[in-house]
């Protein structure tokens, strides 16, 4: 039995109709850059969001970008953030020539660990980044009450989590700003790349839809230096069909993640070793079900054999990647994320994915480490 990690094709079937229709809608309109399709889909997520602005960008990594750009994060400014997360995050903050100031994870939820940002605050952090990972939001109280007693910008890294809650607040509504990213695999995927930024701030909300456009209001008149962030028509008409059907994969996904927690309890697993976080957070999206071995790579190449994606985010943790290393870390650092890196493995958790399907990974597991 083949098991994908993530089967988007099962979806499109699904929902076949509805994304046709919307496409057909923008070629027939042939309004490709912003207009109606954009506006209704930035309505969409800020309603999802329980955010009164949402502005449509490029990508998850644009949307990080230009929170930075508008929130005039440069040269010597720091941001402090995870060590552990996709490249973008820590990218974006190099690219406006700032310093990204990592601080370890907690080993539970995978996300920063809220009891080591003070210390590495400095005369020049100016933003924390805390990234929701695999669908859970970071401890988002202490984050806000530290931001607040230091005057810092924060910046949610929330591409991972739409929808996720943390205390009934949604990912991306309690920050200054919150960046959500469309790339497929993400549990809200456009048909390319695409993004958003959410923010309460009506002023930040202006000034985020200027920027997107090369800083330009009025027309051919800049105030500042902005870019081509802009979301396609054609984006934002695919994304707005399948925020519609979100609350339920979402409801799937976390079927899917109580019935491998089910499952993995009676087969005995946990005494193999195979340690899953526990949901700490109130509504977790499950971007991603990790389970954690120091017999990963082996683990991951059983399941290979058998046909079964399982998929490691990610292998370096990035104050060990050759990109940063003027930065001056060393392996060591920050070991809660290296270990991670060593020993967790995402298992198929899309909304699709089958109870047989899941009885065989759950069942493969068994057999790598009972044989
Ligand atoms: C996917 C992702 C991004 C980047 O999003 P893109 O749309 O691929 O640019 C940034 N941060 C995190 C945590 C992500 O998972």
């Amino acid at each position: 039995m083949n098991v994908p990690l993530l089967d988007l094709k099962a979806q499109y079937r699904s929902i076949r109709n509805e994304i046709d229709a919307a496409v057909a809608e923008v070629f027939e309109s042939q309004h490709f850059i912003l207009g109606p399709k954009v506006k209704a889909c930035e309505d969409a997520i800020a309603q999802y969001s329980q955010c009164p602005h949402a502005i449509g960008v490029s990508s998850g990594t644009d949307a990080l970008l230009l929170a930075l750009m508008a929130a005039n994060i440069g040269p010597g400014d720091e941001v402090i953030t995870s060590p552990y997360t996709f490249f973008a995050t820590a990218g974006s903050v190099s690219r406006m020539g700032a310093r990204p100031v990592f601080v370890d994870i907690e080993p539970a939820t995978f996300n920063i660990d809220v009891s080591r940002i003070e210390s590495a605050i400095t005369p020049r952090t100016r933003a924390i980044m805390p990234v929701h990972l695999y669908g859970q939001m970071a401890d988002m109280d202490p984050v806000m009450a530290i931001a607040k007693r230091h005057k810092l910008v924060v910046i949610e890294d929330a591409c991972q989590s739409i929808g996720a809650e943390y205390k009934g607040k949604r990912a991306g509504s309690i920050g200054d700003y919150g960046c959500f990213s469309f790339f497929p695999s993400k549990n809200l995927g456009g048909a390319g790349d695409g993004g958003a930024i959410t923010t309460q701030d009506k002023e930040l909300a202006a000034r985020l839809s200027i920027l997107r456009v090369h800083g330009m209001e009025p027309k051919y008149f800049h105030e500042w230096i902005g870019g081509n962030f802009r979301l396609d028509a054609l984006q934002a008409a695919v994304v707005a069909v399948k925020i519609r059907h979100l609350d339920a994969w979402t409801r799937q996904r976390q079927c899917n993640a109580a019935r491998y927690d089910r499952l993995f309890t009676a087969a005995g697993l946990e005494s193999a070793g195979i340690r899953r976080p526990p949901v700490v957070m109130s509504r977790h999206v499950f971007n991603q079900y990790i389970i954690r071995t120091p017999r990963r790579d082996e683990l991951r190449a059983f399941l290979q054999k058998r046909e079964i994606g399982a998929e490691v985010y990610y292998p370096l943790p990035l104050h060990m990647q050759k990109c940063f290393a003027d930065l001056g870390y060393r392996k060591g650092d920050f070991p809660e994320s290296e270990l991670a890196a060593q020993e967790t493995l995402a298992l198929p958790i899309y909304p699709e994915l089958t109870d047989a399907q899941a009885e065989w990974v759950v069942e493969s597991i068994r057999a790598f480490f009972m044989n």
